[in-house]
């Protein structure tokens, strides 16, 4: 039988989210997972991006996700990880992280990225081209090997763009990065759990998007399926199963361990 698994835990440490690592921990226990990962979103040094916790929370987060593996040990593994942009400006800071913290993961969560040093963010796409400057920012993060998944890798299909060849082509140039790393991407339960909207492709959810999913599949990529909870009741909800259902229904290589 398949793993029980989710590696995209938030915490209320965000300031968008709700619950402490306890109460993760516990719910997931309590939804019989095997695997708990949790990837807050991470601070930075130099600069708070927002939606995240401040760099000084930082020991704290990773003491009280250690206390609740040792509560867990023998039941059930959880992970210490974080969820974070990739700016090439940051490379000894993704060192630290994992060689110095020791965190089991990151996960590459690119809701901002670098172009010849100037910061943008996806979520204010203003045309398809920005989707090739994206997909290129992904691509140089998954080559570094510092991230061990890619959440999201559809998130910017939440902007009201109509569709054409920027987008077909950014998609290739993810999922061609990820083949050559053999990084896995992630489909999203909280896009479905954000609902349908009208797009200009049609009534959808945001993400997971089908048409970049029919390209991840002929590739083979590895999927994992992520809940990307920010309350503990979404940890194992009906969005995170339906995502576990689609994911496998659409014949996609789902794998259910990093
Ligand atoms: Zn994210
Ligand atoms: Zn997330």
């Amino acid at each position: 039988m398949a793993l029980k698994s989710n590696f995209h835990t938030h915490t209320k440490r965000c300031c968008h989210a709700d619950g402490t690592e306890a109460e993760y921990a516990a719910e997931a226990f309590e939804k019989k997972l095997d695997i708990l990962g949790f990837s807050d979103h991470a601070p930075f040094r130099d600069t708070d991006y927002g939606y995240r916790m401040q760099y000084k929370e930082l020991p704290e987060y990773v003491e009280a996700v250690q206390a609740e593996c040792e509560r867990y040990a023998g039941k059930m593994r959880i992970l210490s990880g974080l969820e974070i942009e990739y700016l090439p400006r940051y490379i000894d800071y993704y060192e630290y992280l994992l060689n110095d913290l020791k965190l089991d993961y990151l996960a590459l969560g690119e809701h901002f990225f670098d172009v010849n040093g100037r910061v943008f963010n996806v979520f204010f796409s203003e045309s398809t081209e920005d989707f090739i400057l994206y997909a290129k920012a992904i691509s140089e993060a998954l080559k570094t090997k510092y991230f061990s998944f890619l959440a999201h890798p559809d998130i910017m299909f939440l902007n009201y763009l109509a569709w054409d060849k920027n987008c077909d082509r950014a998609c290739e140039i993810i999922v061609d990065a990820a083949a050559q790393t053999d990084i896995p991407v992630e489909y999203n339960a909280n896009g479905i759990r954000r609902g349908k909207q009208e797009f200009p492709d049609g009534l959808r959810d945001p993400y997971p998007h089908p048409k970049f999913w029919s390209m991840a599949k002929d590739a083979g990529l590895k999927v994992l399926v992520g809940s990307d909870c920010h309350c503990p009741s979404q940890i194992y909800d009906r969005s995170m199963q339906s995502a576990i259902r689609m994911a496998n229904s659409l014949g996609l290589n789902v794998i259910y361990e990093i």
